[in-house]
């Protein structure tokens, strides 16, 4: 691509531009099953399955849907946390020529409907204690078939489970999902299907190997259409970008849930695609993360700021060894500075702030690991990826250091989204993705993100971007996390108020956070309003949830 100024900082070992493979993604699967056979392909709360043994199952799998009538392009929902079963379901999907809707299995059935509906799905691979949902919805939607697995097709005692989406005690309570026409057991599958699918043919840069739902810019949930190339091209450049790691030699930790693409790009596809291990944990909990860390020895570790917290602030961190941890990118929502520094003294390891979003499937930036960061910034367009600031709702390009609408284009962007013309049209323009995203380029090439456009507090006339004051926050040595948002007020328009969570044991008063606020940011950024709160709502992704604490204000207000 042309020469960018970012491009300066680039070490000789990462390429500016790389020639990407022109195979479909299911096809790496294929070829690592032949070139790692017996390597340990995943690891799963003690289950081990190699690269032969998913490859074989994803092979009974696909063979399975197309006897069912699975044809190219028809849409496979899967709503599962990070097991086996999701790794083998969407690469079935893809071998068999479907396109994979991933669906978040804490989903409710509106949720679940809508995106069903939408995505006109045919057929969805389940957890067997989400088939009454399931089962309530099927009537109003497309599908056709649902296949059932439960954690035990893979564990025989899942002793130690306690998901979120059910009460331990409710396990025993579960009634055998029995086979019918409809609905079909992955026991059954893995027993007595064949492993003859038939190979189907792939144009990656036109057929959609994922519709992946997400808010956007605007909050209306919409399926992003991402096509084999985008998501090839996406771990094509986070292999370049992390040049010292060993093809088939690394560990990954699967914490970011494989059903957000963050999780699924940087450590399913890659662990496929790489011929690394990748270990499981189907939901954030920090005792399992620490305990997984020391046993199984991951050498990457993606994640996003909440996830490091946590571990930080686990009373008995200096009790495990979290030596093996070489590299983590951490995205979806700003890291604090605070937190990369500290978790780089804990784990010898390097921690950077990278950023990306649904519809460019996600990386688009990031921090160099080894050479070049700079704190506060989001680093630098990857490989093959332009970017650009352009004053708000134009197409004027902003000048180095003002604040603008951050844009991408390059092999990772999206087609667009699925049946939606009209907002695709508002966020691509010219190939470029405008982001929704607030920030500024430095003279270095570096990039900062201010703020999410519709996160802006607009109070009293001024502009104050959440961000800034969040930073300040979480210098303050009593607060584990801390979120800022804009809350109606009927004179200011809105007003600035921050919602902590203080760590355990400390005393903080808001007398003393207000005159600590006082001297670090102008007047008209310092909250007017500070709630202290035990937790904040988060996203599967462990992103802090300002708007549902908007909302609830808003209803407060309605009330009153
Ligand atoms: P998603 O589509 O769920 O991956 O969300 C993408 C959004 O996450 C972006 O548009 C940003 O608003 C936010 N995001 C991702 N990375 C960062 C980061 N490093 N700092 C701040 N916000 C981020």
């Amino acid at each position: 691509m042309e020469e960018r100024i970012w491009h300066a900082h680039y070490p000789k070992e990462i390429p500016t531009s790389i020639e990407y493979d022109t195979k479909p993604l299911h096809h790496f699967l294929i070829k690592n099953a032949e070139r790692y056979k017996g390597k340990k392909a995943l690891h799963f709360m003690g289950k081990e399955l190699s690269f032969v043994e998913l490859y074989t199952q994803a092979k009974k799998l696909a063979c399975y849907f197309q006897s069912l009538g699975l044809e190219k392009g028809d849409r496979v929902a899967i709503m599962l946390p990070n097991c086996p079963q999701a790794v083998i379901g969407y690469y079935a999907a893809l071998m068999a020529g479907g396109t994979v809707v991933q669906t978040n299995p804490l989903y409710m059935e509106r949720e679940l409907e809508f995106q069903l509906n939408d995505s006109g799905a045919t057929f969805i691979v389940c957890l067997d204690i989400l088939l009454p949902r399931v089962s309530n919805i099927k009537g109003n939607t497309s599908l056709k078939h649902t296949i059932v697995t439960g954690i035990k097709d893979y564990l025989p005692f899942p002793k130690n489970l306690i998901y979120p989406y059910i009460q331990k005690k409710q396990y025993h309570m579960l009634v055998k999902v029995e086979q019918s026409e409809d609905t079909h057991v992955w026991g059954a599958i893995m027993e007595h299907s064949t492993t003859n699918y038939h190979p189907v043919e792939v144009d990656v840069k036109e057929d959609l190997a994922l519709l992946q739902y997400t808010g956007g810019t605007t909050g209306n949930p919409k399926g992003v259409m991402l096509t084999h190339h985008n998501l090839v091209a996406n771990v094509q450049m986070s292999k370049a970008w992390l040049y010292k790691t060993r093809e088939g030699k690394e560990t990954v930790l699967g914490v970011l849930p494989f059903f957000h693409v963050y999780g699924m790009t940087t450590v399913m596809n890659m662990s496929i695609m790489f011929g690394s291990t990748m270990v499981l944990l189907p939901k954030f909990d920090v005792e399992d993360v620490l305990k997984t860390i020391q046993k199984q020895r991951p050498t990457l570790f993606p994640g996003a700021p909440t996830i490091y917290i946590g571990i930080l602030n686990h009373p008995d961190l200096k009790k495990y060894d979290l030596s093996s941890i070489e590299a983590c990118i951490s995205g979806s929502a700003p890291l604090p500075i605070e937190v990369q520094q500290q978790f780089e003294h804990v784990t010898g390891g390097r921690l950077v702030e990278g950023y990306g979003l649904t519809e460019s499937s996600p990386v688009t930036h990031s921090n160099f690991v080894w050479t070049k960061r700079v704190n506060g910034s989001i680093g630098v367009p990857w490989p093959d990826t332009d970017s650009k600031i352009f004053r708000e709702g134009t197409m004027e390009e902003a000048p180095i250091g003002e604040v603008g609408e951050i844009a991408v284009k390059g092999p990772q962007v999206m087609k667009g989204y699925w049946n939606n013309q009209e907002e695709t049209d508002n966020v691509l323009k010219d190939d470029w993705l405008f982001t929704g995203d607030l920030g500024y380029m430095d003279e270095d090439g570096y990039f900062y993100i201010v703020d999410r456009k519709k996160d802006m507090i607009i109070a009293g006339g001024y502009n104050i971007y959440p961000r800034e004051i969040e930073e300040v926050l979480y210098e303050h040595e009593g607060i584990q996390e801390a979120v800022v948002a804009g809350i109606p007020d009927p004179y200011r328009g809105e007003t600035v108020k921050a919602y902590i969570v203080k760590k355990p044991g400390i005393n903080l008063s808001e007398a003393e956070l207000n005159s600590y606020c006082r001297e670090n940011l102008a007047a008209y950024k310092v909250p007017k309003i500070y709630e202290f709160r035990d937790e904040l709502p988060k996203t599967a992704i462990g992103k802090i949830l300002r708007r549902s604490l908007v909302d609830e204000e808003k209803e407060k207000l309605q009330q009153t």
